[in-house]
């Protein structure tokens, strides 16, 4: 049996309101003692919140913390599937930490962030994904991820990994068939009718992905560093994308001494935006360690926006000079900054066309300038021209649809798990084509069945929950 837990339900500071929630098995008890008697079930009741544990005089009105309304849930018709309280006083934290000491002298404890939901999750009014679309409905930084966590929230991710579970079951089950009946002609059991289904499955599998994978854009967005050599305009162009003064611009070169992060919506899509003190060389200790910030976070990024200020270096050799220092592995594209001072010729070498806004990698190996194999913009960060242009580029980078419809809220780990899935799925279908080993398919899709099984929490270990409720906010 869990024990009684408390927390304030609405966000810290001044308000209106303020609700601290109880759950647990002592609830009724503690709302007795609290009000005086436990109001009618799921009925907003008016009632004056005492501190009964130090209440000796018997006088409630002079031991009133606060008053307000005060609501009760009995078990299992409650967010938790606990008995619940609620307690909705004047909005103000000295108030809310008054009638939470009040509940835990009565026998609660202070819930751990994400505990009530992980109450709902444990007693099975939410599957994990469910859940985990709780916080992500909460951190929703835009209509389109709030829309794609409703959704999820609703169910409509699980019903749909658990739709693929069962097709993948069935099948199972056909290809188990098929191994003890070899010997017979049956149709539902032809190699031919088993690809089918397998096909069916692969298909919906790819759906179910592809949503996710904007669903997961939309909550965590797309990591871009901006490099390039001081006064190129970086903090200029971090600032026109943030749409305020968020990094010191001067004239002097090397004023952006610190990594800054800036996370803006673009078109409903995070964005999450490092300036970095750019890579030159320290001349102080504070500057060594911009520098090591700056690569380290360049290293985890999804692309890196090397700024190039194409009126003093049109040849963009800054970026020739410094690719070197560039983590490995992650994309670059070229922006071509101060186009207002750089009138833009035409025909004027391959390092100065521009690629098209949606290209994200341009054929290497081609002839000419190694410039010529990254993507390049122009733009002016001082008119704002070529901002549409870069938008569109970046969205494009990331495989992101405007709007997001359909998207559903996800997570990284649903994302490898579903990537998991597919590799089963598609090692299920080379075995298949093979005409042997049916024990092998069968292997196969039962281990898809269980990474899907994951993403809903059909058997997630201790661990893995402990991960991901530590990420709610308290009260949640
Ligand atoms: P950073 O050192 O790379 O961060 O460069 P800043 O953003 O501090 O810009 C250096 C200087 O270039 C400042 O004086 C900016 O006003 C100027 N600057 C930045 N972008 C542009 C641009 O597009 N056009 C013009 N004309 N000046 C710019």
């Amino acid at each position: 049996m869990s024990d009684t837990i408390v927390a304030a339900a609405t966000a810290p500071g001044r308000g209106g309101i303020a609700i601290v929630r109880v759950s647990g098995p002592d609830a009724p008890r503690i709302a007795a003692s609290m009000l005086g008697s436990l109001p009618v079930p799921r009925v907003a009741t008016h009632a004056r919140f005492r501190d009964a544990a130090s209440d000796a005089s018997g006088d409630a009105a002079a031991d009133a913390i606060d008053s307000g309304l005060a609501l009760y849930f009995p078990a299992p018709h409650s967010y938790t599937g606990e008995h619940v309280l609620e307690l909705q006083g004047h909005g103000g934290p000295v108030v809310v930490e008054a009638l939470i000491r009040a509940v835990l002298a009565l026998g609660a404890r202070r819930a751990q962030p994400g505990e009530f939901t992980q109450r709902a999750y444990l007693n099975g009014k939410l599957d994990l994904a469910q859940a985990e679309a709780v916080a992500d409905l909460i951190d929703a930084a835009s209509d389109a991820a709030a829309r794609a966590a409703r959704r999820s929230l609703d169910g409509d991710f699980s019903r749909r990994v658990l739709a693929l579970g069962e097709a993948l079951a069935e099948l199972r089950a056909l290809v188990e068939a098929g191994i003890d009946f070899a010997d017979e002609a049956i149709e539902a059991l032809s190699t031919e009718s088993l690809q089918a289904r397998l096909g069916a499955i692969a298909a919906q599998l790819q759906a179910l992905r592809a949503a996710s994978r904007q669903g997961r854009l939309l909550t965590e967005g797309m990591t871009v560093v901006i490099a390039g050599r001081p006064n190129a305009g970086k903090s200029s162009l971090l600032n026109r994308l943030a749409g305020h003064d968020a990094a010191i611009v001067t004239a002097t070169p090397g004023t952006t001494r610190d990594l800054l992060r800036e996370r803006i919506v673009l078109d409903g899509m995070p964005l999450q935006v490092l300036d970095t003190a750019g890579l030159r060389t320290a001349s102080d200790e504070i500057e060594a360690e911009g520098i090591r910030r700056a690569r380290g976070a360049m290293a985890r990024a999804d692309r890196i926006l090397f700024v190039i200020d194409a009126a003093a270096d049109p040849d963009a050799t800054g970026y020739l000079e410094e690719r070197a220092l560039l983590p490995a592995g992650v994309p670059v594209t070229l922006l071509f900054n101060k186009i207002d001072l750089a009138a833009r010729r035409e025909g004027d070498g391959a390092a100065r066309t521009a690629s098209p806004a949606g290209d994200c990698a341009r054929a290497t190996g081609a002839a000419g300038p190694v410039t010529a194999e990254l993507p390049s913009l122009w733009l002016s960060a001082l008119t704002g021209e070529g901002f549409d242009e870069l938008a569109t580029h970046l969205k494009a980078c990331m495989g992101f649809e405007g709007g997001g419809s359909g998207a559903l809220s996800a997570r990284a780990r649903h994302l490898e798990a579903l990537a998991q899935v597919a590799d089963r799925v598609a090692g299920a279908a080379r075995l298949l084509a093979t005409r042997e080993a049916p024990e092998l398919v069968a292997e196969e899709l039962r281990r898809a069945q269980q990474a899907l099984g994951d993403i809903v929490g059909a058997q997630s270990p201790d661990e893995l929950l402990g991960r991901i409720f530590a990420r709610f906010c308290i009260g949640k």
